[in-house]
């Protein structure tokens, strides 16, 4: 009999897909049996389940959806998304534990997302083994467990008085860099943000969507005792990067957007996409627009109906986008650049359009699954970021891993102008500067694909954590033996 872990997602597709991956790999390289258990609310069902049966083709997974129902009357409707997705997370709890319960073979150990810690205590009320998985990076790891354990007073300097968060044997994150919970002291989204950092530090493994060489500087950090192996305790599996294969375009493919990219020339398009969520304000929508239409550069643009007050507008809303792009793009932008750019509303298929070879260069909120999307297709990025740990995902891209470019003005606090995106476009898809980025990110990609092939580094860890679930069930049965 096959070890069998659960795994447990958050609503969000930045949280779904690279659970699905996560799953995939553990199925495919480790030989586990996995079940996944997916959180929706209503409005993420229909965009979840056709993900879902996209994912799950070849049956590789079981797959139970736990439905969040109505939450409007927990949840204030103005409260933050990672507040509305905690209390989703909550309200599914007594269904993921009624479905565990009714499992013959009940599963070795539960794979939480970092939204879904409160799950731990379901798996500790089964013996079982629980780990979180982390679908950004290991500075990530590193900023939350140092926030939530460090004095107030190191937290006051760092969002009052504006000073480096100094994390030990870390890079130190800026203030204006700094995630975004932190920002909000007195608000519900700081305590859940310093109690997911306590969680991590109370699980059997922290697997990190990230690879050694990517980031040996903050893994090293966390292992190191004298460091924040200290007070990180549980220890830290690198197992990325886990992004979505383009795998070769099947024969009946029907999709306009790849059927135009096909007609591009080699490396010759700019992709423009914020994410499952991300949403400009209205006079960016204008300034970005004229942008691209001034660097004169082939364009895909995935475009949402814009809003002056939230940056993740729209990260669980059904809406289809389908009002008109003439309510918030320039006057005429459309035709003037039928030939040169594609406009797509709310969704595309960012997997396969960035490994097209169409595809030079990806203006990105740099959400972590976007990023990695980018390097494992050798894209040079335009770094945009807006909200959660973006910004600390920017700052890496570009300073330390010098794979994107940045605006001096950044995106989440001024208006970025047009010419400064006209000449962001080009340095990245005409200038020599683009020509070296894209060659640094090609051979980022091989360090990827090294380390999650079988003997590689990432391999290997998730190797560890698969021996050890089916230790565990061994444990069991011998238990079971008497
Ligand atoms: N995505 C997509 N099409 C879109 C927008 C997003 O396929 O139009 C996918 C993208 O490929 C990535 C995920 O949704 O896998 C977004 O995750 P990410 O971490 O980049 O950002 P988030 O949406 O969580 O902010």
């Amino acid at each position: 009999m096959k070890p069998h872990v659960a795994l447990l997602a958050s609503p969000g597709m930045g949280h779904v897909i690279p659970v699905l991956e996560l799953g995939k790999r553990l199925s495919t390289h480790h030989n586990l049996h996995v079940t996944v258990f997916v959180v929706a609310c209503d409005n993420s069902l229909q965009q979840t389940s056709q993900l879902l049966n996209s994912t799950n083709h070849e049956n590789l997974l079981d797959i139970l959806l736990l439905r969040s129902g109505d939450i409007s009357g927990l949840v204030d409707s103005d409260a933050s998304i990672v507040t509305k997705i905690l209390v989703m997370m909550r309200v599914s709890l007594s269904s993921l534990r009624s479905a565990i319960s009714a499992m013959k073979c009940r599963p070795t150990a539960l794979i939480v997302d970092l939204f879904g810690t409160e799950a731990m205590a379901v798996a500790d009320e089964f013996n079982m083994l629980k780990y979180v998985f982390i679908t950004t990076n290991a500075w990530y790891v590193a900023t939350s467990i140092y926030a939530a354990t460090v004095d107030k007073k190191v937290l006051d300097e760092h969002t009052n008085q504006k000073l480096p968060l100094k994390i030990p044997g870390c890079t130190p994150v800026r203030f204006e860099d700094t995630i975004e919970p932190l920002l909000y002291r007195n608000d519900a989204v700081f305590y859940w943000y310093i109690r997911l950092g306590m969680d991590m530090t109370t699980a059997d493994g922290i697997l990190v969507n990230t690879w050694e060489d990517l980031e040996s500087k903050s893994l090293g950090a966390l292992r190191d005792t004298k460091m924040l192996g200290r007070i990180a305790k549980a220890p830290v599996y690198p197992i990325g990067p886990l992004a979505r294969p383009v795998g070769p375009p099947p024969v009946s493919r029907k999709d306009a957007v790849l059927d135009w990219l096909d007609k591009q020339p080699t490396e010759s398009v700019i992709y423009v996409s914020f994410g499952s969520g991300g949403t400009l304000p209205a006079k960016q929508m204008i300034e970005l627009a004229w942008g691209l239409e001034q660097s004169q550069q082939r364009f895909i643009w995935v475009v949402r109906p814009p809003s002056d007050h939230d940056a993740s507008g729209s990260y669980l809303t059904a809406d289809n986008g389908s009002a008109g792009f003439s309510d918030y793009l320039p006057d005429g932008f459309l035709k003037r650049t039928h030939n040169v750019g594609l406009v797509v509303p709310m969704w595309a298929p960012q997997a396969q359009i960035l490994g097209h070879p169409s595809v030079g260069g990806f203006l990105s909120h740099c959400g972590w699954n976007s990023t990695l999307e980018s390097i494992m297709n050798g894209v040079a990025m335009v770094a945009w970021p807006l909200y959660a740990e973006q910004k600390m995902n920017a700052a890496m891209l570009t300073e330390e891993l010098r794979v994107a470019i940045r605006s001096k003005v950044w995106p989440s606090e001024r208006t970025v102008e047009r010419d400064e995106i006209e000449m962001m476009v080009r340095r990245i898809m005409v200038d020599k500067e683009g020509l070296a980025i894209r060659n640094r990110v090609k051979q980022m990609k091989n360090s990827a694909i090294k380390a999650s092939s079988e003997g590689g580094s990432s391999y290997n860890s998730l190797s560890q954590v698969a021996v050890d679930c089916e230790t565990s069930l061994q444990c069991l049965k011998a238990m079971a033996q008497g």
